[in-house]
């Protein structure tokens, strides 16, 4: 009743209670009052919401320690007279625990499962990476091993330099592949007509097909503007027409095609997304997929082709590429007919960017350009340092935020440009950029990076990037672009 005494009850209710509380209930017991203390307070409360009138149900914990404390799912109804006016309230009980525990068991199962294929995708990944890297790094080892050799020939010493530089390259490659997939990789987005690219591409897919297989390329009036990392977008459709030309065995027609179109299909558990969108499709009329093969491809390393014929990192970068993007990559394929890739990215208006920086200029010498170097790595620290000062730079050496600050606030006159590291214990690199604008602007900085978590989730706030693994050309040439143009420091350009 309104004064929270019991008017009456089941015997399911005094059993229940018995079991979990030691001893019974009588009517006309205050109900809350026969609870330990902080449960009595909740029961009070509960109670007091169905006598304000309203219906409603709740999961709570009630009994006591040594009877154990099982969840009760609890529905309660106000109970009102002729006249509408409330006079008690009726609480019904169920003991919900046992379906409680059977819910936090499967979630548990499912997270041991989720957890173990998760290791298993971590463990084809890293045997992956480890089994191309240790090749890689075979090559170099046995250059250097080599180049160590006395009286070497200098025509053999220039090849060992050669099969280094060359190794060096194609390990990064293979991890910007790798943070393709991870969605990690820092884009470089602009505006770009998607048109053109495949046009160019589509000149030289000849080449990489070979004679018999035709290449039909459909592009539309429109242009088809798309806001997207133009390198990654090339290496996708690379990516997808080296497969395509795989598939067909020498013989077929390979199709790119390009589309404006007003949806994106659903895809993979997505729905359909509403809205302007490129298309960029490639077909061939070759094997074609079973649905178990379909269901892997865009694993990396999932390749069926021969040791050394694939790396089954292509179509990671795809996704990857088409995922960080807010783009999508949808697959259609028959066995025996062929198979079709469409590569989804949104469709922006054709803003006309910036031409890109006047074209290299062929300078790499430093002429005394001052930068003040940020690097928290002492290797890499040391090593360009070393580079720019054999390149006519001079270099002052900061190992993060907070020393390259002090040195600008000592003397930033000297200065002509700041090479910062982006990840660094402390403030970031793209904070520190920030910071320096404020305090010095005009001050250019030069962001360098080789994966950063920061730079993927917020793009680099408009600084210039270079990044790692970078050559010392092109450091030299990035830093000669961007360094105050007139500044006493530099002794003339040619
Ligand atoms: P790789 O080409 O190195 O094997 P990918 O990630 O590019 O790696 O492709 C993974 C796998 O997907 C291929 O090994 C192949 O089995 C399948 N695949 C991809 N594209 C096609 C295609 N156009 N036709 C048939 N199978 C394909
Ligand atoms: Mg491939």
């Amino acid at each position: 009743d309104t004064e929270y005494r019991l008017i009456a009850f089941n015997k399911a209710h005094n059993d229940e209670f018995f079991r979990v509380n030691g001893f019974t209930t009588k009517v006309g017991d205050i109900f809350p009052d026969l609870f330990i203390p902080e449960q009595a307070a909740v029961m009070r409360a509960n109670m007091a919401r169905a006598l304000a009138g309203e219906a409603y149900k709740v999961e709570a914990v009630f009994g006591r320690a040594e009877f154990g404390q099982p969840c009760w799912e609890i529905t309660y109804t106000p109970l009102r007279d002729a006249a509408g006016k409330v006079f008690g309230a009726f609480h019904q009980a169920h003991d919900i625990s046992a379906r409680l525990r059977a819910e936090a068991e499967l979630q548990d199962a499912q997270d041991v499962l989720r957890q173990s294929q998760k290791l298993e995708v971590i463990g084809q990944l890293t045997g992956g990476v480890a089994h191309d890297f240790n090749n890689l790094l075979t090559v170099i080892k046995s250059s250097t091993d080599l180049l160590k050799r006395p009286d070497l020939a200098e025509a053999r010493r220039g090849r060992y330099i050669e099969a280094i530089s060359d190794t060096v390259d194609r390990a990064a490659k293979l991890t910007g592949q790798l943070l393709a997939f991870a969605r990690r990789q820092t884009l470089q987005p602009k505006v770009f007509a998607a048109c053109d690219s495949v046009r160019v591409l589509s000149e030289m897919l000849g080449t990489l097909t070979g004679s018999r297989i035709r290449v039909v390329t459909e592009l539309p009036e429109n242009d088809c503007f798309v806001n997207a990392d133009p390198n990654q977008f090339d290496t996708a459709l690379v990516n997808m027409a080296v497969n395509a030309r795989d598939a067909m065995e020498g013989e077929g027609q390979l199709t790119v095609r390009v589309r404006a179109v007003e949806r994106m299909p659903p895809v993979r558990a997505h729905p359909a997304v509403d809205g302007p969108f490129v298309a960029v499709s490639i077909s061939d009329t070759g094997i074609g997929m079973t649905p178990e093969t379909l269901g892997r491809i865009f694993e990396p390393f999932f390749t069926t082709k021969a040791v050394g014929q694939g790396t089954g990192l292509g179509l990671s970068q795809v996704f990857g590429f088409a995922k960080q993007s807010q783009g999508e990559v949808v697959v259609e394929s028959v066995v025996g007919q062929g198979t079709t890739f469409t590569l989804y990215l949104p469709r922006v208006g054709g803003a006309i960017q910036a031409p890109e920086r006047g074209e290299r200029t062929p300078v790499v010498d430093g002429h005394g350009t001052c930068v003040l170097v940020v690097e928290d790595n002492v290797e890499v620290g040391t090593f360009a340092t070393q580079a720019l000062a054999e390149l006519g730079f001079a270099t002052v050496w900061a190992a993060d935020a907070g020393e390259a600050l002090a040195e600008l606030a000592d003397d930033a006159g000297r200065f002509d440009v700041v090479f910062t590291d982006v990840m660094m214990p402390g403030m970031n690199g793209v904070d520190l950029a920030r910071e320096i604008g404020r305090r010095h602007p005009g001050l250019p900085v030069i962001l360098t990076s080789g994966y950063s978590h920061v730079l993927a989730q917020t793009g680099t706030g408009g600084f210039e990037l270079l990044q790692k693994p970078y050559s010392v050309e092109q450091l030299s040439r990035t830093l000669q672009a961007v360094a105050r143009p007139d500044h006493p420091n530099r002794i003339g350009d040619e």
